[in-house]
């Protein structure tokens, strides 16, 4: 193989890169990413970046130097418009046609819209991007009020970074609870209270009408109440970004798929990140992440195969957000477990909570205990006694098997 393609400037596309080097690939090898910035890491955005305590810098994953360096070249701000499978080229938004001999499609994830009235006034924000979280800033250093739709993990923490900021917060989630979507009753009401206890205001099963205002937002409708918005963040969810792929003809189905060496149905192209749907064989069934660690982990194995070497993707997948000081670890589904063993003080906001089925640990959700998720992590899979589990005085690696 003589020259590769990236698509994308995401987390997946930057440690493709950087792997493809490590594993001995010497040819040429360009990113093309439509945003105009170097491959950046998103988790600061509604985190350190939006509270205006990291920069930029520290948002790329690599400086600049790096890719010149390798020899990568980085396109930014440029878009791949389509694919030809058979001639095994791309046309970018430029009007360039690039040849590849192995193609890697790293395209990430799309914001899911609301479609309601008003949902176009300034002021309404989505967050994916730095441009997105810019313009947030921007409102949060005019305005006083925030409501946050949608109380998953980006809602929420951009609810403690506005509360943080003294901005009066209101959250209005369509569910019964925060966080319903992934992780237990249990876990929803910790992060409500925590975020209560900080002055946020949460409104459960609040499904939002629309948003009012003449030109900008000024409030957001549920219903028979309005909640008074100098500025609105709307995070419900993401749609994994498979257009460019499934205008090229490859097989998709709620995301790119692809198999365990991450190659789609044309031997050239191989995917990774949040676009793929991919097969997890520690679980025994497919799935879509939505997260940095799948990102990276699928990124080396792709690029390890695109250079010819036979590696399979087999990782318990697992997750993190930082919510004021909480660290949150989640490793697994808790939705697979029967049975939660608690471990730790929740009051004293650290804490694990194990998920177990026939006795084995299935997942983990760990706050303010990173050490101790590195075992939470290892765990899984194993069968354990639970009084054990729950001991704060045991040894968490004495539970390991061999
Ligand atoms: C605000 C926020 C906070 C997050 N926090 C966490 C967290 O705490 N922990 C965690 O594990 N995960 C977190 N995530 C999720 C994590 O960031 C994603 O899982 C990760 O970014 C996926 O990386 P990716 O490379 O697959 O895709 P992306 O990062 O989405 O990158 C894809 C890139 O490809 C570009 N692209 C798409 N199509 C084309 C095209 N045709 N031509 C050129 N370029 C194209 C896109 O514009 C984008 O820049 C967060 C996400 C967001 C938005």
């Amino acid at each position: 193989m003589s020259a590769i393609i990236i698509v994308g400037g995401g987390h997946a596309a930057g440690q493709a890169a950087a792997s493809l080097r490590q594993e001995g690939f010497e040819g040429q090898i360009t990113v093309i990413g439509d945003e105009p910035h170097i491959p950046y890491q998103r988790p600061p955005l509604s985190k350190q970046y939006l509270a205006g305590e990291q920069g930029l810098d520290r948002v790329y994953l690599r400086p600049d130097k790096f890719y010149a360096d390798k020899g990568v070249a980085v396109q930014s701000g440029v878009r791949v418009e389509a694919i030809d499978c058979a001639a095994r080229t791309v046309t970018t938004s430029e009007g360039q046609a690039l040849a590849y001999d192995g193609l890697l499609l790293a395209t990430g994830s799309l914001v899911r819209r609301l479609n309601l009235p008003g949902g176009e006034l300034d002021g309404v924000h989505y967050l994916r991007t730095i441009a997105d979280a810019d313009a947030i800033q921007a409102d949060m250093a005019s305005g006083k009020t925030a409501v946050v739709v949608g109380g998953g993990y980006i809602g929420l923490e951009v609810a403690a970074v506005c509360v943080a900021a003294g901005l009066e917060v209101h959250v209005l989630e369509m569910e019964q609870r925060v966080l319903q979507r992934v992780t237990t009753p249990a876990m929803s009401a910790f992060y409500r209270g925590l975020h209560e206890g900080r002055g946020v205001q949460i409104h459960t099963s609040a499904q939002v009408t629309g948003f009012l205002g003449d030109s900008r937002v000024t409030a957001v409708q549920c219903g028979e109440r309005s909640f008074p918005a100098d500025l609105a963040v709307v995070g419900i969810g993401i749609l994994p970004n498979a257009a460019l792929a499934e205008a090229a003809g490859l097989d998709c189905d709620d995301g790119i798929l692809v198999d365990e060496r991450c190659r789609t149905s044309d031997p050239n192209i191989y995917a990774a990140g949040d676009c793929t749907n991919h097969p997890n064989p520690l679980l025994g069934r497919r799935l879509r992440l939505e997260s940095v660690p799948n990102a990276m982990e699928q990124a080396r194995v792709a690029a390890a195969n695109l250079c010819g070497k036979k590696r399979d993707y087999a990782a318990v997948p697992w997750f993190w957000s930082d919510q004021y000081e909480l660290k949150l670890q989640m490793a697994g589904f808790s939705a697979d477990g029967e049975e939660e063993v608690l471990r730790g003080d929740m009051a004293a906001n650290r804490f694990a909570v194990f998920y177990l089925k026939d006795g084995a640990v299935v997942a983990a959700d760990a706050v303010n205990s990173p050490k101790e998720f590195m075992l939470c992590r290892r765990l899984i899979g194993q069968k354990v006694d639970a009084t054990a589990l729950a001991n704060p005085e045991t040894d968490l690696k004495s539970l390991l098997a061999g």
